[in-house]
């Protein structure tokens, strides 16, 4: 008789952490059933079942985020790091205008960050604090953690799928942009960078070496404001879906990797060009205008729409700025133009590049 290898969803593993079926189990009682929702089957099984509603698609996407490379164990609070997990996912679906219908997270993690031996004078572990963040972001816009997987790993990483649903045909894509439309950003620009700039200058102050976890920055509290942007962005699954709901935008996007990287990917996929006014962009306090064209993270929503079309000036509570317009793409002129109040020049892709 062959036996069958018993699997679960949020499986345990080979090399798992220590304790890890205690904290699957942790996991799983946390997250609850998710009645009520497209969710048919969420943790448990082999697979989650999903259900489509009639005259929808799917919209997927998955982001990977490297420890010493997208968080700093030392610098980010846990808290932090599964709350911009799952941001980026949901960023990903507000970018298409699609409603989260449910996330999927893997995480590889250090034994020290995965059992209760990170438990200490009655703190939480490490986990359970990213659980934390993870789960309060998920309650917000109503998203299911409906599986995942866990293995011990030598640096942490945390792989978040996101599942999201659109009306047939209508989700925002890149490739709408015309000539002539007008460019749009939500909220403001370069606040992420620049609270990252912060961090950065108080490990140096603080002559933080190690970073693995256990000697932490010392945020100061009147810091914690400015901070926000980075540790907690927000992202527009409400402005991505009122764009659909109202039929506003041609194309869109999110930006995730700075306004000059997102803005050239825009262009290339519509086979237009543009051009920004710096003085219109949302700069965010704080930050400069390098750090809004190039510094990523921000996690708004970059989207063209026709001309004549009547914009409102915030879409669910968040601000809607003009920045700049749809061009014909002509080889004399560059993919995207920067109008400063020195006359014109070209902006290159300065965001987040990997293995550049
Ligand atoms: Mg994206």
């Amino acid at each position: 008789m062959v036996r069958r290898k018993p699997k679960r969803e949020m499986k345990k593993r080979e090399g798992a952490p220590a304790g890890e079926l205690a904290l699957l189990e942790r996991i799983r009682s946390r997250v609850g059933r998710s009645r009520g929702s497209d969710v048919v089957l969420g943790i448990g099984d082999d697979c989650a079942l999903l259900r489509v509603r009639p005259g929808e698609e799917w919209a997927v996407t998955t982001d990977l985020s490297l420890e010493g490379r997208h968080f700093r164990l030392g610098w980010h609070a846990p808290e932090s790091i599964g709350h911009r997990t799952l941001a980026r996912g949901l960023s990903d679906l507000a970018g298409m205008g699609a409603r989260p219908v449910a996330a999927f997270l893997s995480l590889g993690l250090p034994a020290a960050l995965a059992d209760k031996a990170g438990e200490r004078n009655g703190h939480s572990s490490w986990v359970d604090r990213f659980l934390n963040g993870f789960l309060a972001l998920a309650r917000t816009h109503k998203v299911p953690l409906a599986g995942g997987d866990l293995a011990e790993s030598p640096a942490a990483v945390a792989d978040i799928v996101l599942i999201g649903a659109v009306r047939r045909g209508k989700a925002l894509l890149r490739s709408g942009a015309r000539p002539g439309d007008a460019l749009y950003v939500t909220g403001f620009l370069g606040g992420s960078a620049a609270g990252l700039r912060r961090l950065e200058e108080l490990a140096r102050a603080q002559n933080l070496k190690r970073d693995d976890g256990r000697e932490c920055l010392k945020i100061p509290g009147k810091l914690k404001a400015a901070l926000a942007a980075h540790f907690y962005p927000q992202p527009r699954v409400a402005q991505g879906l009122a764009l659909v709901r109202r039929g506003l935008a041609h194309a869109a996007m999110d930006v995730s990797d700075g306004l000059s990287t997102d803005l050239h990917h825009l262009c290339e996929a519509s086979g237009v060009a543009a051009e920004i006014d710096a003085s219109a962009l949302p700069v965010a306090a704080g930050a400069t205008l390098a750090q809004a064209l190039n510094g990523g993270e921000d996690y708004e929503l970059l989207f063209s729409a026709a001309p004549q079309a009547r914009m409102p000036r915030a879409l669910s509570g968040v601000p809607v700025t003009r920045i700049g317009r749809v061009l014909r793409r002509d080889r004399r002129r560059p993919m995207v133009t920067l109008l400063g109040a020195s006359g014109e020049r070209p902006l290159a892709p300065r965001g987040w590049q990997h293995f550049s």
